[in-house]
């Protein structure tokens, strides 16, 4: 990209290289089993990864959100999953920390979230609430200097394995009436429900967290009480932004593996990249990646600069979000199709790629509701009642 600057760029070889010798020998036994590459996320804590967007006075990296993107694209094209483990720590948890906390609760749960000591994740989604998250039912109500959270989180990224969850709960009837809590696991009143088996993404844990009077000190409350709807969405823009990252790599892979398969595969006596259909379908795949690498990228650049406010935000950010994850799956399949029966094998990863790329067509706002937030900037809320979905 154009704007990338001298950091960046160093940035870009260290990740790639890491990627390709933590991530790639592991993925496919990994995916195979469903488990976590612990030792790898470890490693991304020495490296400085863990808390790349903290301060640098924090102990993070103090990098922006073009960092975050290009880390997401270059850790994505190799292994989605730990990716997707990753933002949910990286972006999820510790950004939101960093950005929200107070001086102490900064102090006390950043070091060991940014060291990889622990695991962090973000807990919004429920069982009857997820496009609907402001129907969430966990509530947290006060008691002196503690509060009592009752309720269970779902299809949580790092539950059945996180340390720190960055957790939303109501605490008054009002459908706005949302506050944050660290919950910490060891709390008394919290466990972790069960552990879901995927379709893709498979060694990325995802599982439910369950708070029975769950016993949280006041001191763990981010922000004012009841009033995290707008730090929630503000998340969820860059959260959008940083998981196109994900698509952009898996994507990108998905091309390269079939271009070359293309060159070498030989049918009726010839490469089948001589034939056109073979031809269009690599071309289009390209020029679509290539134009969701240009908006994804164009987006976390507004970010950093500051030039992507309040629903403008949410609107860009919902467009790359859109285009990146459609265009990451629609180019896995077409790469399956180059490669025909061997495509379909685990003999190639492009079948993998095909299976995570689809989750980010429903996590982080699935893509009927990022359209409903694209429609209603253009045709205006009187017009497109997103009935409060922000989609998470
Ligand atoms: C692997 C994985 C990891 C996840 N990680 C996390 C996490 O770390 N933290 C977290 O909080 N959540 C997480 N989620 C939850 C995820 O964000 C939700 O699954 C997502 O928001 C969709 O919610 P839902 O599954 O309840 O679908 P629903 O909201 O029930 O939607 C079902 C279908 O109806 C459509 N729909 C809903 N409302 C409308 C509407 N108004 N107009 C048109 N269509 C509509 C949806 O687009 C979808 O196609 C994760 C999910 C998965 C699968």
């Amino acid at each position: 990209m154009w704007f990338f600057s001298e950091e960046h760029r160093m940035l870009q070889n260290t990740v790639r290289q890491f990627a390709l010798e933590e991530l790639a020998p592991q993925i496919s036994k990994l995916d195979e089993k469903e488990e976590l590459n612990h030792a790898a996320f470890v490693k991304m804590g020495t490296l400085g990864l863990l808390g790349i967007t903290v301060p640098e006075k924090e102990g993070g990296a103090g990098l922006d959100a073009v960092a975050a993107t290009l880390v997401m694209e270059e850790m994505g094209a190799i292994d989605a999953s730990t990716t997707l483990s990753y933002l949910a720590h990286t972006i999820l948890c510790v950004n939101q920390i960093g950005k929200n906390g107070t001086p102490e609760q900064k102090k006390k749960f950043l070091p060991k979230l940014i060291s990889g000591e622990w695991m962090g994740g973000m807990a919004m989604s429920e069982p009857d609430a997820g496009s609907d998250a402001l129907g969430m039912r966990t509530k947290a109500i006060r008691q002196e200097d503690f509060y009592l959270l009752n309720g269970t989180k779902t299809w949580i990224t790092n539950g059945p394995v996180g340390d720190i969850f960055y957790c939303y709960a109501k605490t008054d009837s009002d459908r706005k009436a949302i506050s944050t809590f660290i919950v910490q696991r060891g709390m008394p009143g919290f466990s972790t429900g069960k552990k879901f088996s995927k379709m893709g993404m498979r060694a990325s844990p995802t599982g439910e967290l369950v708070f029975i009077d769950c016993t949280v000190p006041v001191s763990n409350r981010i922000g004012e009480e009841g009033k995290s709807l707008k730090l929630m969405m503000l998340n969820l823009d860059l959260e959008r932004i940083t998981i196109a990252g994900i698509s952009l790599g898996i994507a990108r892979s998905c091309i390269e593996v079939a271009t070359r398969y293309a060159q070498q595969r030989k049918a009726f006596n010839k490469p089948i990249g001589a034939f056109q259909q073979i031809q269009e379908r690599l071309s289009e795949a390209s020029a679509w990646y290539e134009a969701c690498r240009s908006l994804t990228y164009q987006a976390a650049k507004m970010w950093d600069l500051g030039l992507m406010v309040g629903k403008k935000a949410s609107m860009m950010a919902a467009q790359a979000k859109l285009q990146s994850a459609q265009m990451a799956t629609q180019v896995a399949l077409d790469a399956i199709q180059i490669l025909g029966g061997y495509g379909y094998t685990r003999e190639f990863p492009v079948e993998r790629y095909m299976r995570d790329a689809k989750l980010i067509e429903i996590g982080a706002g699935t893509n009927e509701i990022l359209r409903l937030i694209i429609a209603r900037q253009m045709l205006g809320s009187d017009t497109v009642d997103t009935h409060d979905q922000k989609g998470n």
